[in-house]
């Protein structure tokens, strides 16, 4: 591709895609003749091939021409990219829908759920259609194909889309497959707008087609799939989810960022995926939604089949919009712009309502809803910047007064758009309301040859702000088990809520837990400059008082951390100084740990333990991870009580053997897994060193089953100096998970 920046040469990278400049092509392809196939542009030829593909899908093929190639012929004009795929095990079907072809070509072990995608492509070419323009091609191929590349990948006139037909992900609450690929599905039809015809520069403004296609596909899910007003706010927290992260990390991008700059496909997705439909959202608010409609209709128009940039879409918003909007707009679009919103005052004074709130740099009007009894009226707060007062009449029955109630603005600090009138006397707590509150209920169970099975249930609640789960106040975790074996119950109870927690400020939690074993009050004080400082005051049934404090220097590449200088009265104290680097090396990605341990007890002279440890993972293969190397080796000094140990069998094999541990003083193992998708068969073997407990070589081998929402370990053989017995452990962990945050397609 060459414009008036130059040569842009970026090829296929991780994250992000590629700019190309249009072009026809005339593409011929010899393939045996039991191969159907799909491509960007017209079948041509040869003769007959199109019932070929029909005939070929109907059931075995056994034409004597078998094992004779033929030569397709396709032929693309005025397009970014050609794009085929070929396989003789496709099965064919088009559909017309006025006057475009719609080609499917199905796999047989995903026949069940692809039998809806020709109306989900043919809902998705009318929404596009009615929300930006005319579908710009005769034709879309859609082929069933298991990419790594996310949920899908678009070409002109061809699409990609992975099938989600593992059985697992159907059980999941809030995650249903249909769901997840008919939003796909829309997605990659939405790029033959935002990609396709619009053939902005995906590498350097990847806004520009995933940000504003994303926002897009979501207004498809709300229209189609999400219509009513719960389910719809859950689709926009999806979004939130990943921005909110992002958020409360202090690393947030502007929308015209390049991919270059992302260090993460977390962040990228992040960025444009999550936070660009967001921004879009915010636009649309902020122009009115007839407005920004003929808007997206005129960019679409006008820049159809070229290459438009994003100071051209900007300088159009000039033309839909007034000057103050459209600067806002424009800064919205190129800066790294943070709103938090939030109550100055609220007063009642007669039958007005008195309102004063504080809207940061945000200069349009901001949606405000107030909350009656039986009806919900919904204002505009006025344009402006900073401290904005006004007054709205009605305080009957009036409850609540919402900013940005619908997330119409992109927000991620909630915790202050609410006011609440509250009564002056009130006797009774209230009911949470379930929508903001969340339950999450866990079964429990695992097997050891020790404890015998041990089955329980475990609840947690939490009270969202808004779903939002960082600001989660009264958190609290409530567990029992039973011990079958020794019929011995083991119970937890936890109560944890911030006091104070803001962005770049101190955050200030206080957390009660207590349990058959402990109890522990504590408050933490945290706060975030170049590193972390973390303060924890606690107090116990053995602790008295505890000082913990963390450096972690995360503005280096690789992080240096103290963690933590720990005092605790009348015990030993220790530091623990460490490094780690995380490098690639070809197909190779390790971790390498470096670890100093010393110790002093209450004599303050000398230290009394010194220790060391270096440990390694890497994972062989790539992007793909076929095999799992974990090396260790640690040494300390004698004096090492017992707490301060190697956990030989933890630190390797903690899966495992948890709780069967070897307490060593020194020694080294090494670990050796194969990453297969469900089922990591390991071996692994070390030798250690102690000088009163039988010691010397250990080996041991089995396999861990990760099925996703449980996971088994399976330990098949375990030999150790001390232990005559075979003893092992089953564990299943179960993942319940509340939320979604929904899958990312490229
Ligand atoms: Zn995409």
């Amino acid at each position: 591709m060459y414009d008036d920046k130059g040569w842009h040469h970026e090829g296929y990278h991780l994250i992000g895609e590629f700019y190309s400049e249009f072009a026809d092509y005339d593409v011929m392809i010899e393939l045996p003749i039991n191969y159907l196939t799909g491509a960007t542009g017209e079948l041509v030829g040869p003769n007959g091939e199109n019932e070929r593909m029909k005939k070929l899908s109907s059931g075995p093929y056994n034409d004597s021409t078998y094992g004779v190639n033929k030569t397709v012929y396709y032929r693309a004009k005025n397009v970014t990219d050609f794009a085929f795929v070929a396989d003789p095990k496709f099965l064919f079907e088009r559909i017309m829908h006025n006057d475009i072809e719609i080609n499917i070509l199905k796999t047989r072990k995903n026949l069940k759920h692809w039998k809806s995608v020709g109306d989900y492509v043919i809902k998705a070419i009318d929404f596009y259609s009615e929300k930006i323009g005319k579908y710009p091609y005769k034709r879309i191929t859609v082929v069933d194909g298991n990419i790594t590349a996310g949920g899908g990948m678009e070409y002109p006139q061809l699409i990609i889309v992975k099938s989600t037909s593992s059985p697992i992900s159907i059980s999941l609450p809030g995650m249903k497959d249909k769901e997840i690929l008919e939003r796909i599905v829309a997605h990659e039809t939405g790029h033959q707008w935002f990609y396709a015809s619009l053939a902005t520069d995906e590498y350097n403004e990847p806004f520009m087609d995933e940000g504003i296609n994303s926002f897009y596909e979501n207004e498809y899910m709300i229209a189609n799939v999400h219509k009513d007003e719960k389910s719809k706010r859950g689709e926009l927290y999806k979004n939130m989810f990943l921005s909110s992260i992002i958020y409360y990390a202090n690393i947030t991008y502007s929308m015209n960022t390049s991919c270059a700059s992302f260090d993460n496909s977390l962040l990228y997705g992040s960025a444009i995926y999550s936070e660009g439909p967001l921004v879009m959202r915010e636009i649309r608010t902020i122009m009115g939604e007839k407005v920004f409609d003929n808007f997206m209709k005129e960019y679409y128009n006008k820049y159809t089949f070229s290459h438009p940039r994003l100071k051209d879409y900007i300088s159009l918003v000039y033309k839909f919009t007034n000057r103050q909007n459209a600067d806002y707009i424009k800064r919205r679009l190129t800066e790294n712009i943070v709103n938090d919103f939030k109550f100055k005052e609220v007063m009642i004074e007669g039958d007005t309502v008195k309102i004063m709130i504080d809207k940061g740099d945000f200069f349009p009007q901001l949606p405000i809803s107030l909350f009656y009894k039986d009806t919900i009226l919904n204002y505009l707060a006025p344009e402006g910047t900073g401290l904005q007062r006004f007054y709205i009449k009605g305080t009957k029955g009036l409850k609540n007064i919402v900013i940005n109630k619908n997330r119409d603005v992109f927000e991620v600090k909630r915790l202050n758009n609410y006011w609440k009138n509250l009564p002056k006397f009130k006797i009774l707590g209230t009911v949470p309301d379930f929508d903001h509150y969340q339950i999450f209920l866990g079964p429990y169970a695992w097997y050891d040859s020790r404890g015998g099975v041990i089955a329980g249930l475990w609840l947690e609640g939490r009270e969202f702000i808004n779903y939002d789960f960082l600001m989660g106040k009264n958190q609290w975790h409530a567990g029992i088990n039973w011990q079958f074996k020794n019929s011995h119950p083991e119970y937890i109870f936890a109560y944890s809520t911030p006091l104070i927690a803001q962005r770049n400020y101190l955050k200030f939690y206080f957390n009660y837990t207590i349990s058959n074993y402990i109890y522990t009050s504590q408050i933490t004080l945290k706060k975030k400059f170049s590193g972390d400082f973390f303060f924890n005051v606690a107090s116990s049934r053995y602790l008295i008082g505890k000082v913990t404090i963390t450096y972690k220097d995360v503005s280096k590449v690789d992080s240096i951390y103290i963690d933590p200088i720990n005092y605790e009265k009348g015990k030993m104290s220790t530091i623990n100084f460490g490094i780690e680097s995380k490098e690639t090396f070809k197909y190779i990605n390790y971790n390498i740990t470096g670890n100093l341990q010393l110790g002093k007890n209450r004599c303050l002279s000398d230290f009394d333990i010194l220790k060391g440890a270096v440990t390694m993972k890497s994972r062989i293969g790539g992007r793909k991870k076929i095999l799992g190397v974990d090396l260790f080796a640690g040494a300390g000094n004698s004096d090492i009580p017992m707490n301060y140990r190697f956990d030989m069998s933890g630190d390797m094999m903690s899966y495992a053997f948890d709780g069967k541990h070897i307490k060593a003083y020194s020694g080294f193992s090494g670990k050796l897994s194969f990453l297969f998708p469900y089922i990591r068969p390991y071996i692994s073997a070390g030798y250690l060193m102690h000088p009163t407990v039988n010691c010397g070589i250990y080996y041991s081998a089995g396999m861990f089953i990760d099925a996703k929402i449980a996971s088994i370990n399976i330990p098949i053989f375990y030999k150790s100096p001390d232990m005559s017995k075979f003893d092992y452990r089953i564990l299943f962990i179960f993942k319940v998970m509340d939320i979604d945050i929904g899958s990312i397609s490229l």
